[in-house]
């Protein structure tokens, strides 16, 4: 059995904690490889090798830096077949799909490329006689993140990339789940021409991360996962003084409005809800019609089309539409949840129980499912169902639909499918939700914009990427300067108001 290793201070290393994982290979069901799981001393370790390493990182200046980065872009597309089919191996995505997993990250490095301009500071010259004030953005010191199984190369770039170019030293516990492309993009880093202890891979479990949210040298904390992990990051995290963000769960609704042109609705809802077999804190997972005449029209054109998809092992290559499940209990959870909403009188229209694929009998496929007549009481509405279940909530007038959206409690991405401006405008306006598609059904911000939902889709002040990201990563520091006249006349004793 192959035993996977943690990369700390420049090296692979084994676990020593005597815990492991399961790491599955989700198309055949067999486990592939087994994952260390940290404890406090190991993590300890590599805090030790971060805080020796990161002040001299800090006063590399910020163009060095970025051409770390740049020369990481290269190992990137240098690398990208081997990075996308072990990803593809231990997630179960497609590999096209890998693919765009690795892209979105390197979108994300390419940004932070531009740290010497992001990182400039503001001055103010001349505030009063022969004062100057001037605020720098200095790196927080060593830093965390924890990120998902469900992009195990675009979500760590989202930390790292910002974190490593604004001069911090950054500590990964990826998703035990399928942590290779994590300890692979380490490796590659130090290819690029990074000092060994400022990118490490400790892998883990709540333990490991325990010893983040306790350890004093750790200054920031990023997480993106499900909501109740990412409420007890956030609440510990910012309760031992650290600067935190956490990204949590999603239910994200689109809504169809009766002058949408219908096939293309159709054809962006089963991309959407069913891609990365649903696997996606942006899939769409509740469809909402507006009109009982619009959802008959849109389930019509629906059907047929999910009935048409390609599940399958991404050794398929372009050839499949979607993959397994990352674990047995993923499989487990979903369809405990397509049940429910069975007994909860859902009408199941298209129903992917008998799944089956031969040759792969033993995957974590899942057939894919539309259920239509949802009620918000149900359990397939209100939980985050993170599989191949599209749930249709007919609304009566555009206004229901818009609170639907906004009552609940998740509000990381919704959508809106209409050819009417008005309509679009007055959507993306009200709703409280953090990202919006206008006829565009996952709306992921490129990476020189922010990436963040609202309620209990995001808990913390700052978006991953963008801008956002090197105020998350930076503390500012404002000094206000005399030279050297204005010393001579004895001490002040009271605010000096500028003249
Ligand atoms: P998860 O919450 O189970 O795990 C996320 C991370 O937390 C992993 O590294 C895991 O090891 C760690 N973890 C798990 N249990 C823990 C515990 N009890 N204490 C401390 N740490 C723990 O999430 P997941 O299943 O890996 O990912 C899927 C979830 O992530 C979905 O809810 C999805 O919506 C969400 N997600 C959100 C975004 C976003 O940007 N909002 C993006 C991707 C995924």
């Amino acid at each position: 059995m192959k035993e996977l290793t943690h990369y700390i201070d420049g090296a692979h290393v084994k676990g020593t904690s005597g815990r492991f994982s399961d790491v599955w290979n989700p198309a055949t069901g067999e486990v592939q490889a087994r994952c260390p799981l940290a404890n406090a001393d190991e993590m300890a370790r590599a805090v030790e090798a971060a805080a020796k390493a990161q002040p001299a990182w800090a006063a590399t200046n910020p163009q060095r830096r970025a051409r770390v980065l740049m020369a990481f872009v290269g190992l990137l597309n240098r690398d990208m077949d081997k990075l996308a089919e072990a990803l593809s191996a231990e997630h179960g995505k497609t590999f096209p799909d890998a693919k765009g997993d690795i892209q979105r990250g390197l979108e994300v490095v390419e940004f932070c490329i531009g740290a010497p301009e992001l990182l400039k500071g503001e001055y103010t010259d001349g505030a009063g006689p022969g004062i100057d004030i001037y605020s720098m953005r200095q790196a927080l010191g060593v830093t965390a993140g924890i990120t998902p199984f469900n992009f195990p190369a675009m979500i760590p770039m989202w930390m790292f990339a910002p974190a490593i170019a604004c001069g911090n030293a950054f500590i990964l516990k990826p998703s035990e789940r399928d942590p290779s492309v994590p300890l692979m993009l380490a490796e590659l880093m130090e290819e690029a021409g990074l000092p060994k202890g400022i990118l490490q891979v400790v892998n883990g479990d709540k333990e490991a991360v325990d010893a983040i949210l306790d350890n004093d040298v750790i200054q920031s904390i990023g997480f993106v996962g499900s909501t109740p992990i990412a409420e007890y990051i956030y609440g510990r995290g910012c309760s031992n003084g650290k600067r935190v963000q956490c990204f949590g769960g999603a239910k994200n609704h689109m809504i169809v409005m009766p002058d949408a042109d219908m096939d293309q609705a159709a054809d962006a809802l089963v991309g959407a809800g069913y891609g990365a077999a649903g696997e996606r804190c942006m899939a769409i997972s509740v469809a909402v019609p507006v009109g009982d005449e619009t959802a008959d029209r849109l389930i019509e054109k629906l059907v047929p089309r999910i009935e048409k998809l390609k599940v399958g092992p991404y050794t398929a290559g372009t050839d499949v539409d979607y993959g397994p499940l990352v674990t047995p209990e993923a499989k487990k959870r979903v369809l405990g949840l397509v049940q429910s909403g069975i007994d909860q009188g859902a009408d199941l229209v298209v129903d992917g129980r008998d799944f089956s694929l031969q040759g792969y009998e033993d995957g974590f496929f899942v057939g894919p499912h539309l259920f239509d007549k949802v009620t918000p009481d149900m359990d397939i509405y209100q939980q985050e169902i993170f599989g191949p279940v599209l749930s249709t909530v007919r609304a009566g007038s555009y206004e229901e639909a818009l609170k639907l959206a906004m009552d609940h409690e998740m509000g990381n991405g919704t959508a809106i499918f209409t050819r009417d401006g008005d309509a679009a405008r007055d959507f993306a306006n009200r709703v409280n939700v953090g990202m919006i598609g206008v006829n565009v059904p996952i709306p992921v911000p490129l990476a020189y914009h922010t990436f963040g939902g609202w309620k209990k889709s995001m808990f913390g002040d700052l978006n991953q990427h963008g801008p956002d990201a090197f105020k998350f990563y930076t503390r500012t520091k404002t000094v206000t300067a005399r030279w050297p006249s204005g010393i001579k006349d004895g001490g002040e004793f009271h605010f000096k108001q500028m003249d």
